[in-house]
């Protein structure tokens, strides 16, 4: 009997959806066949959306056909396109799912952001390397769009460094990650962890990372000229096309702590209207 990943926690499992009931409290059917089929590789429908950023064409009912007629991939680039386009079809639906408040609730959060910091190791943590003005720069292996971005760079100021390295070494817990749960495996929590600081702060509204991302973009696109607006998609990881063209590069040091700059500007720009 072949064995799956479970999406959820990492473990391998060879009876899935009896995975997913007993380990994960999946009692709600329609998430437990959506994820099934998210970690089996099972298509939803034939028809399947093109997820190259600004194709026209949309849905497509012969996708791979259409990856090599239109926007001429090769053999590896194809199987990424493929791939994504399996996961963001089932993605939808799982987001579609969470609007209706189902009933039972949800446990998964697939279809919720997950950035780069949930995967971040407390070894790359240790590993940075330090820009000329002594910005630590971490380099993360392990991320949703690596294999076409190569290793995700955080530029940290020394000052938010020392915290991450603090944070590291007074917990009690071992674990390889940088932010973890309770007995040491990675932290799923990150996002409600970040709406109760932001709360704490006194801030309003109910942001995630999917929208902290988007507004960082949107006003990229307004405000930055579009070298600089595609170094900083770079930094992010955010579009394809543009990572096609950079394609299996690791960004530089010295561009990752630019892109933090840039970043900055874009959204500085706001205030000063
Ligand atoms: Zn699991
Ligand atoms: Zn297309």
């Amino acid at each position: 009997m072949p064995s799956y990943r479970c999406k959820l926690c990492d473990e391998q499992a060879e009876d899935v959806a009896l995975h997913l009931t007993e380990r994960h409290g999946m009692n709600n059917e329609r998430e437990l066949f959506l994820v099934v089929c998210l970690i089996k590789g099972r298509k939803l429908a034939p028809v399947m959306q093109c997820p190259v950023p600004g194709c026209s064409v949309g849905k497509s009912s012969r996708l791979e056909r259409h990856l090599d007629r239109i926007h001429r991939v090769d053999n590896h680039q194809r199987a990424r396109f493929m791939e994504m386009a399996h996961r963001k079809a089932i993605v939808y639906e799982l987001r579609a799912l969470r609007e209706t408040f189902p009933d039972p609730p949800m446990v998964s959060d697939i279809d919720m952001c997950h950035c780069v910091l949930i995967n971040m190791t407390a070894d790359e943590v240790s590993r940075a390397v330090t820009s000329p003005d002594g910005f630590r720069v971490i380099s993360v292996k392990r991320h949703k769009t690596a294999a076409f971005f190569g290793r995700a760079k955080i530029a940290l100021s020394p000052q938010e460094y020392t915290w991450l390295t603090d944070t590291i070494r007074h917990r009690s817990v071992a674990s390889d990650y940088c932010f973890c749960a309770a007995k040491g495996n990675r932290c799923m929590q990150l996002l409600s962890q970040f709406r109760t600081a932001w709360r704490h702060v006194g801030l309003p509204g109910r942001p995630d990372f999917m929208m902290i991302r988007n507004s960082l973009v949107t006003h990229a696109h307004t405000r930055l000229p579009p070298r600089q607006r595609q170094y900083l998609a770079r930094a992010m990881c955010h579009n394809t096309q543009t990572a096609l063209q950079y394609y299996v590069t690791d960004q530089t040091t010295s561009l990752a702590r630019s892109s933090r700059s840039l970043a900055l500007r874009a959204v500085n720009a706001l205030k000063r209207k």
